[in-house]
């Protein structure tokens, strides 16, 4: 017997790489090319600094209360935590404790497995269709639960709200979780069926939409019922997840729609161009409605690509694992970006058939 015995021993997620290096075309953590709202420069400029000494609200209320209005909810109905990250972790502590698995896709968000294991759930990876969709029926079977993205990530493949209805009313013993990261980038949010099921919950973050993935804001809203007992599992955790500066500059950047709709569109702009460009490129990609595209060449290695592009100081994500070593998902940066990752391209492709 040793103490090592006792240890939780888990496998960590693995976060892209946040390279520290000037000069660098990073489009490999779907962050957002732009800055935040201009308004949250005005928090930090008026923020005083004697309100550190203070706990901050555990309630969030400031915050809570911006997004209830911004999303047409009850206040009650709003979950607020440190990146959607912490918010889905909490989640699974709070809604998984049956003994039969939970279900998610195959290929998606490679942190379910993860607080899978460190929380001890059981789990049970449903294969997505060769073209990377999710087929509803495979969800009608018993579970403890069920989590997927939508957009699903890695891929970008967005799903109809029909296909989510039809997952959630074939499960009406289960939670299900609808992580919705990159719902601003083209997609119909499930917000509309909350009415009817008490048993959804609706992820959201401004990790990518709102350009503040520094900042560590993520969001749930579901039913009053799955609110409260989320806040109990978070009161028991650590009550004050947010901090007073993070809740101020979140509840600003939520008053300024017009520049949210207008980063948006030029990003949606961006990615429609990028499926020309890699198109012409030889690439194929499953449609993406999220910021980033999932992206795997006819010919040309993704490995091979993916470290000629670190050569060129053009990080994307890469990922050695079943179904999708073939494929690069590479985030949409700014146009200008994107043209230095055309030329990047155009050079390793070339030089790759001369080979
Ligand atoms: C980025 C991402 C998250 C987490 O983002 P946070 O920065 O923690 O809010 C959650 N789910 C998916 C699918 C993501 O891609």
């Amino acid at each position: 017997m040793s103490w090592e015995d006792n240890v939780r021993k888990v496998v960590p997620y693995t976060p892209g790489e946040q390279p520290k290096l000037d000069d660098i075309i990073k489009l490999n953590t779907n962050e957002n090319p732009y800055p935040p709202a201009p308004a949250v420069q005005e928090i930090l400029d008026s923020f005083d600094i004697s309100l550190m000494r203070k706990y901050p609200d555990p309630n969030a209320q400031i915050l809570v209360d911006a997004l209830a209005k911004t999303y047409g909810v009850k206040s009650s109905q709003v979950f607020v935590g440190v990146g959607s990250d912490d918010v889905i972790s909490m989640a699974f502590m709070t809604f998984f404790n049956g003994s039969k698995p939970i279900l998610f896709p195959d290929v998606t968000y490679s942190f379910y497995d993860v607080w899978a294991d460190v929380y001890r759930i059981p789990y049970r990876l449903i294969p997505l269709t060769d073209d990377f969709r999710i087929e509803p029926k495979d969800y009608a079977q018993e579970n403890g639960g069920i989590i997927f993205p939508n957009p699903n990530a890695p891929t970008g493949v967005l799903e109809s709200l029909g296909t989510i209805e039809e997952i959630i009313s074939a499960n009406p013993d289960s939670i299900v979780i609808v992580d919705e990261a990159y719902i601003d980038f083209g997609g119909m949010s499930a917000l509309p069926l909350l009415d009817k099921y008490e048993n959804l919950l609706i992820v959201q973050t401004f990790s990518k939409s709102r350009s503040m993935a520094g900042m560590r804001i993520g969001f749930a809203i579901g039913s009053g019922k799955l609110i409260r007992y989320m806040n109990d599992v978070k009161f028991s955790v650590n009550s004050y997840t947010m901090n007073q500066l993070t809740l101020l500059c979140g509840a600003k950047t939520l008053e300024d729609d017009a520049y949210f709709c207008n980063t948006t569109s030029k990003i949606i702009a961006t990615r429609e161009d990028a499926k020309t460009k890699l198109a012409e490129l030889g690439f194929t990609f499953p449609d993406s409605y999220s910021n980033f595209i999932f992206a795997k060449h006819q010919t040309a290695d993704a490995a091979m690509i993916f470290d000629q592009l670190k050569k060129c100081r053009i990080f994307v994500r890469y990922w050695n694992k079943p179904r999708i070593s073939q494929y690069l998902r590479i985030t949409v940066g700014t146009p200008q970006e994107m043209d230095r990752l055309y030329t990047a391209l155009t050079e390793i492709l070339a030089e790759e058939e001369t080979a």
